[in-house]
């Protein structure tokens, strides 16, 4: 393993180069007017794992941006690990906000300036550098490897659901690997093991046929903008428990060994107030707040429109209002049914009769978990404690990744997140960021755990 460390320490120069090579490319999955990008950076991406000596490689059309395989799979008695990443990027706008153009990849202070840098091409690309190391200096793999790279993630893997499950045996593996995921903190290696799950819907309010004059019809006609304000109010209660009935009935508990390792990591209230500019921190009543963060479900009022906000005065008593939801799930929580839960809690139970009213809403996708004391977590373990030097943490994220319920609903194997990078990168910000040096251990961290998964199972 050390000549693979060496070969990686000797190559570092050649592996930035590339990697600017494809931050270069503006993969901006939700715009049009991309798409030749998102083309070209899928071929790029390609015709590198072709040239690293990778097999069956193909980009593979999807209902929307295509996806690349390619595996090598010439190992006996070995694990099959799948490792997925995403080459789309988020828009990189507001562009005024940039100090040196998002596709200029550029070196500030030992950062990797670039949108994409850490979300995800860079933490991707440390996969693909790890195998081409291998590849190069042993002519084999400790494991065989499947690679699944799409261009959806951006926007949701909308149509990477359905290419799983069509090609359920293509992608059968022992594992999953991936690093779409930041550290727990700067210089704490993290082990993620686990997501929330997803629901999004809109409360659509009517209750007049248009805007009706105040002084005519106030103290005659409701308000939508009232009656929404009065749904949104009641669908939490003031110990910030969302009071859709059932809500909780699934939800998993926390282990007390879970529970332990969350308060084993550090957590300051007033950090984080610093860090994102709140005035208190808030939450669940009864739960410590990395369990509230991970393990239990929210609800968010994403957004509101309503009514007159112009310049001025204009006295109307607004008939149509509409605000959207979101709410992040937990195991073992079913979208389906807590989308169809708030439905009928907020279109029979608290809509009034004065107005008429809609969620219009949809599922997701499911949390995932792989349980913490999962045996594949050793030597993912040992890979990350002789990269970095220190323990790593187990950590869950609060974000969700919605192609990993699908992956182990399909397939029922482990899956590990590695983050790879700092987690004050500014993914989907102005001025994100990937630290090179943590880039190249992402490297070294990608090889190591290739290298110790080699027995397991
Ligand atoms: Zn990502």
């Amino acid at each position: 393993m050390e000549h693979i460390i060496n070969y990686l320490r000797t190559h570092r120069q050649q592996h930035l180069d590339e990697l600017f090579d494809l931050l270069l490319i503006p993969s901006v999955s939700t715009l049009p007017e991309h798409a030749d990008d998102i083309r070209r950076c899928a071929e790029f991406v390609a015709q590198h794992l072709s040239n690293i000596g990778l097999k069956q490689v193909e980009i593979m059309p999807t209902g929307g941006h295509p996806v690349i395989y390619a595996e090598w799979l010439e190992q006996k008695n070995v694990p099959t690990l799948l490792i997925y990443g995403h080459y789309d990027v988020q828009p990189p706008e507001p562009l005024d906000l940039w100090l040196s153009p998002p596709f200029e990849p550029t070196i500030r202070d030992g950062e990797i300036y670039a949108r994409g840098a850490s979300d995800d091409k860079g933490q991707f690309w440390a996969y693909i550098k790890a195998i081409e190391a291998f590849l190069k200096n042993d002519s084999v793999l400790p494991v065989n490897v499947k690679l699944l790279i799409e261009g959806e993630e951006e926007i949701g893997s909308g149509h990477l659901h359905q290419f799983v499950l069509d090609h359920a045996e293509q992608l059968k593996a022992d594992a999953i690997l991936l690093s779409d995921n930041s550290q727990y903190q700067r210089g704490t290696p993290t082990i993620c093991y686990g997501t929330r799950g997803l629901v999004h819907g809109e409360i659509h309010v009517q209750t007049a046929a248009r805007d009706l004059h105040s002084g005519s019809f106030g103290g005659l006609a409701d308000n939508a903008i009232q009656v929404l304000a009065d749904i949104i109010s009641a669908l939490k209660n003031e110990r910030e428990q969302v009071t859709i009935p059932g809500f909780y009935d699934e939800v998993a508990m926390v282990s007390d060994a879970e529970r332990a390792n969350f308060e084993s990591l550090p957590f300051d209230d007033n950090e984080l107030k610093q860090e994102i500019g709140i005035r208190d921190v808030i939450g669940e009543e009864g739960y410590p707040p990395l369990v509230r963060r991970w393990a239990r479900p929210t609800l968010e009022i994403n957004g509101i429109v309503g009514g007159f906000t112009g310049e001025g005065t204009k006295t109307i008593i607004p008939a149509k209002a509409m605000a959207k939801v979101t709410m992040r799930l937990v195991p073992n929580q079913d979208p389906q049914k807590i989308a169809d839960a708030a439905k009928a809690y907020i279109e029979q139970t608290l809509a009034p009769s004065s107005a008429r009213v809609a969620f219009i809403g949809g599922a997701d996708c499911r949390a995932y978990l792989t349980p913490m004391n999962h045996p594949i977590f050793e030597p993912v373990t040992r890979a990350l404690r002789a990269t970095y030097g220190k323990e790593p943490v187990f950590a869950r994220t609060g974000g969700t990744i919605g192609v990993l319920s699908t992956f182990s609903n399909t397939m029922g194997v482990p899956i590990v997140m590695i983050g790879l990078c700092n987690p004050d990168d500014n993914a989907h910000a102005p001025n994100e960021h990937f630290t090179e040096e943590l880039y190249y251990l992402g490297i070294e961290a990608a090889a190591r755990a290739l290298y110790e998964l080699r027995e397991w199972k």
